[in-house]
């Protein structure tokens, strides 16, 4: 699994990308960014409920990777945020498009990460996920923080987009 500060500062910085360069700053309201990044972790919060059962039942539970990693979600949000669009409620479409985005994202740098082949990535099959090149970055989880949050804070200031924030 990738650190916490990853998964959103990646998601971040993807839709970022396409808030700039794509879409522009009218359509893509910056709140949808926070949206993004938050989803981006959300898979995640199986590790907290993991903690909240372990204290809840006296028992040692760990459900992390169990339901929540699974590209089931990421489609679901997908399929929602279609139907929205479809009855022309661009603004929660978008939302969920961004939840979307974001939980895949999640699930490609878990996948790239390795470290724990257990993740059911496609829940509700119980398939391990051995198509995932788990090239075990998780060694690199820190400087790979830094290298990111470096790369998107010159982009913004060199482009004269960091104000976009403020
Ligand atoms: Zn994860």
């Amino acid at each position: 699994m990738a650190l916490a500060v990853t998964h959103i500062i990646l998601t971040i910085a993807f839709l970022d990308i396409f808030r700039h360069y794509v879409f522009g700053l009218k359509k893509f309201p910056r709140y949808l960014l926070v949206i993004g990044g938050i989803a981006g972790l959300a898979p995640d919060l199986d590790i907290p409920l993991g903690w909240i059962l372990t204290i809840l039942t006296g028992n040692s539970v760990n459900v992390h990777g169990l339901f929540t990693h699974s590209i089931f979600f990421a489609l679901l949000f997908a399929l929602i945020g279609a139907i929205l669009h479809y009855q022309k409620n661009l603004k929660w479409a978008k939302i969920f498009y961004v939840i979307a985005i974001g939980w895949t994202l999640h699930i490609l740098l878990d996948c790239f990460y390795g470290m724990d082949s257990s993740k059911l990535f496609l829940w509700p099959y119980s398939i391990l996920p051995s198509f995932c090149p788990s090239w075990d970055l998780y060694q690199y989880a820190h400087s790979t923080d830094a290298i990111i949050l470096v790369l998107w804070l010159l982009h913004e200031e060199i482009s004269n987009k960091i104000k976009c924030y403020f």
